[in-house]
């Protein structure tokens, strides 16, 4: 048997669970039955996927529409598994040729509709393969509760004395009380879990400042911490290590933590950050496995996360005393450069970079959301919410400017320098102060050479980033920090929308802050 981990990693291409996940992957793995109910977009066929191929053997996934079951089939194969569907679209040729396989044992996820498993034929034949794991998807439809009850999915109820000792997930999006008891007699007889997830953490206060001096900035968020324990998350092994012996230096009792270290300094870490209270561990990603201290007041990214998913459950470590807790993270330009590249350097197969960049693209609008950011948190894991209040864009909320003029400058710098070009040099061009470069280019000579001198540097690098964070500029596809005009971008040139920018982004980028780091 894979070992959970290994599967999400190897076959999925993710590093860690979203919560709910791992209990329901958990159970499935202990033979327990469980229904899970978890908004769209929460990552609901994970919970079942990957103990289907931890298992091994045969998986039953029921699914009660044939271009859902499509889909999911399609995502497997790109992802290396070997899952099927035997479907009313196929013809009577392909669904034999199918079976066949199954039948062979070459099939690890076969989906069905409820009608087609539910027959005796499919049944006794499953019965004599023999099945690791069932599957309901949409699991409401079994709930004459519920507006969508599907007669065909009433049948299910027979599952669990046809494969007696095989579990049984079951995962729905929607299910208020009535409906998860429904559900639960059902298909369980009553006795299963249920996992109801919540991705919120109110207790958390999520605050975002764009990066000035990261040391800086640090120990003013600390300044009215004492003694509190957190966690300070950075990107490499180095800035760990010298983040920890600043802090060090300016009276905190900080340790660093990262992969590079002996096991018994990283256990020595740990057991201080465990047992002693005040104590600051300044970590790369090696650090939060397994750590389950109820009372870390904060946690602080020096460096902007891998994705929206590790932000989720690096913050998740704050406050699981339920008491109040910060998540604050400073971001800059450099950090969106650098997990580009790490993207495009870690992943050779186009379909994943895509992926990648796409989730990354997620956490830049996070980062920049000019409204509540809980909420921003919460859409991306499907889950609706109100302004949340807790937040430093409900708590102040930012006054965004109408900056198109400057934006169209921006984007024809851009555009007339072939779109190769980082921040750094279009900003020169806008100021005025091409480098030899940009002069044997002839980029000094353009019509939108020093047209922006009537605003410092750090404003016109502060207005790039938005523009990125917006959707207007792409930065870097080929990995060197360049920006290519985006179709929003693209729209803006032609005259078409406004860019509103956030002027609180600016002002924290003044370059009076600008040193150290
Ligand atoms: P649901 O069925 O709950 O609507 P999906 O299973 O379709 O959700 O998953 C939604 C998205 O979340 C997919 O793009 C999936 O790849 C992604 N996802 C699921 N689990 C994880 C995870 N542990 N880490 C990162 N992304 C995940
Ligand atoms: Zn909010």
């Amino acid at each position: 048997m894979s070992s959970k981990h290994a599967v999400l990693k190897e076959v999925f291409g993710f590093d860690g669970f979203r919560p709910g996940q791992e209990r329901i992957v958990d159970c499935l793995l202990d033979g327990r039955h469980v229904l899970a109910v978890m908004p769209t977009g929460a990552g609901k066929s994970l919970t079942y996927q990957v103990p289907a191929l931890c298992k091994g053997g045969l998986t039953v996934v029921v699914s009660p529409l044939v271009a859902l079951m499509q889909d999911q089939v399609a995502a497997l194969k790109l992802a290396g598994v070997a899952a099927e569907s035997i479907n009313s679209a196929a013809s009577r040729d392909d669904n034999i040729a199918i079976w066949k396989r199954v039948a062979a044992g070459e099939v690890r996820i076969l989906y069905l509709a409820p009608e087609r498993l539910m027959t005796e034929r499919m049944i006794g034949a499953l019965q004599r393969i023999g099945i690791s794991l069932i599957a309901i998807d949409e699991a409401h439809c079994i709930s004459q509760w519920g507006a969508s009850f599907r007669p065909e999915y009433d049948m299910l109820q027979n599952l669990r004395s046809a494969f007696p000792g095989v579990p049984i997930g079951a995962v729905t999006a929607t299910a208020d009380e009535a409906t998860r008891q429904d559900i639960m007699g059902k298909l369980f007889g009553g006795d299963s879990d249920l996992y109801v997830a919540g991705f919120d953490r109110p207790n958390i206060s999520l605050t975002v400042q764009p990066k000035s001096s990261t040391r800086k900035q640090l120990l003013a968020f600390l300044q009215n911490r004492p003694e509190e324990s957190g966690i300070v998350y950075a990107l490499s092994r180095k800035s760990s290590e010298e983040l920890a012996k600043f802090l060090s230096d300016n009276g905190y009792r900080s340790v660093p933590y990262h992969a590079g270290l002996s096991p018994e300094q990283r256990a020595e870490a740990q057991n201080l950050f465990m047992t002693e209270p005040g104590v600051i561990v300044c970590a790369t990603i090696a650090f939060g496995m397994g750590i389950d201290k109820p009372d870390v007041r904060f946690v602080f990214h020096a460096d902007m996360p891998g994705s929206l998913d590790a932000y989720y459950q690096e913050i998740g470590r704050a406050g699981r005393d339920g008491a109040p807790a910060d998540a604050h993270m400073v971001f800059g330009l450099q950090d969106i450069t650098m997990r580009r590249r790490f993207i495009d350097q870690e992943h050779t197969d186009d379909e994943r970079r895509r992926r990648e960049h796409k989730r990354l693209d997620s956490l830049v609008a996070y980062c920049e959301a000019p409204e509540c950011r809980r909420q921003a948190l919460l859409s991306y894991f499907g889950e609706t919410s109100k302004p949340c209040g807790n937040c430093d864009a409900c708590l102040s909320p930012v006054p965004t400017v109408d900056g198109t003029e400057d934006a169209r400058k921006i984007l024809l710098t851009a555009e007339m320098t072939g779109e190769r070009f980082g921040a750094t040099h279009l900003a020169d061009l806008l100021l005025g102060k091409a480098n030899a470069k940009g002069q044997s280019l002839g980029h000094n000579q353009l019509p939108v050479y020093a047209t922006g001198r009537n605003q410092p540097r750090h404003v016109w690098q502060s207005l790039i980033r938005q523009m990125v964070g917006g959707g207007y500029l792409t930065l870097d596809v080929a990995g060197y920090g360049g920006l290519s005009i985006a179709p929003k971008g693209r729209a803006l040139i032609r005259g078409d929308g406004t860019f509103r920018y956030r002027a609180d982004m600016i002002r924290a980028a003044r370059p009076s802050e600008k040193k150290a780091a």
